[in-house]
């Protein structure tokens, strides 16, 4: 479902992305580690195009989609329409609410801007999925009086809006307080074993990663340097980087 084939990305002469290959099934839940520094959060912007590339080129299911010049409006819309046709929804770690809008309003937003729902079905749908994430109760809550565990799973449900194919997780749980994790985790675990939605979740978080990956890539100075399966990667790391990480993370 994602081809990414030699992506390239610098920043000034910071080699950041040095030639990723990276194959994706439909419906694989592939988690995504690695150090701090190297690369992850680019790897999943490049593969939303929210970065631009300096080299190869990434599909989802099929499709490139383009980017353009920051600032342009016209292009961005377009871009942001090709990311929902494509498929792709994202969760950042700082969850990205609009802070003015109310759980139901910052899920309900896609569908009303992008796929053109009138106010009733949108906010219809917004429950539903805020009740999947077990936020009903906070509809009406602004971003500023939930916790951020409540915010996450906010952000989580807004993802969920599009009917992503795809949904990329940025470390979803690194900005929470350690109290506040596992029910984030738990609503990820959830869509997982739900399946049929593809993911690629950059964490922190051994345990979780073996317990919901199918996959487990690890990347080290802008490149993958192992992967395979969590008992393979985390279990018996092959190469001596992984051996680090996993030594100083468990
Ligand atoms: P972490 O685990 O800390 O989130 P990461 O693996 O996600 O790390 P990236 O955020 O992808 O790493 O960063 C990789 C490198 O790219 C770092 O050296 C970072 O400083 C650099 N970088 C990332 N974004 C930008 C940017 N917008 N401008 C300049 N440099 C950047
Ligand atoms: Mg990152």
């Amino acid at each position: 479902l994602i081809e990414a084939f030699d992506l390239r990305k610098s920043y000034g002469d910071n080699e950041v992305l040095r030639g990723i290959d990276l194959h994706v099934r439909q419906g694989e839940v592939v988690a995504l580690l690695g150090p701090s520094g190297s690369g992850k959060s680019t790897l999943l912007r490049c593969i939303n195009h929210l970065e631009g590339l300096d080299g190869g080129s990434v599909l989802v299911a099929g499709t490139a989609i383009g980017y353009g010049e920051r600032g342009d409006e016209l292009v961005e819309r377009h871009v942001a329409r090709q990311r929902v046709e494509a498929g792709v929804g994202m969760v950042f770690q700082q969850f990205n609410l609009f802070h003015h809008l109310t759980a139901r309003e910052n899920v309900a937003a896609p569908l009303r801007w992008v796929h053109g729902w009138s106010r009733e079905d949108a906010a219809a749908r917004a429950d539903e999925l805020l009740a999947q994430v077990g936020m009903a109760h906070r509809a009406d809550a602004l971003p500023r009086h939930m916790s951020g565990g409540q915010q996450q799973r906010v952000g989580i449900a807004r993802a969920l809006a599009s009917n992503p194919k795809v949904l990329l997780l940025d470390e979803p749980t690194s900005a929470l307080d350690p109290e506040l994790v596992a029910e984030v985790l738990g609503v990820i675990q959830g869509l997982a074993r739900q399946g049929g939605l593809t993911m690629i979740i950059a964490t922190h978080q051994l345990r979780f990663a073996r317990e919901v990956a199918d996959r487990v890539v690890f990347m080290a100075g802008g490149v993958v340097v192992e992967q395979g399966t969590a008992q393979q990667v985390i279990g018996d790391p092959q190469v001596e980087a992984t051996r680090r990480f996993v030594r100083a993370m468990d």
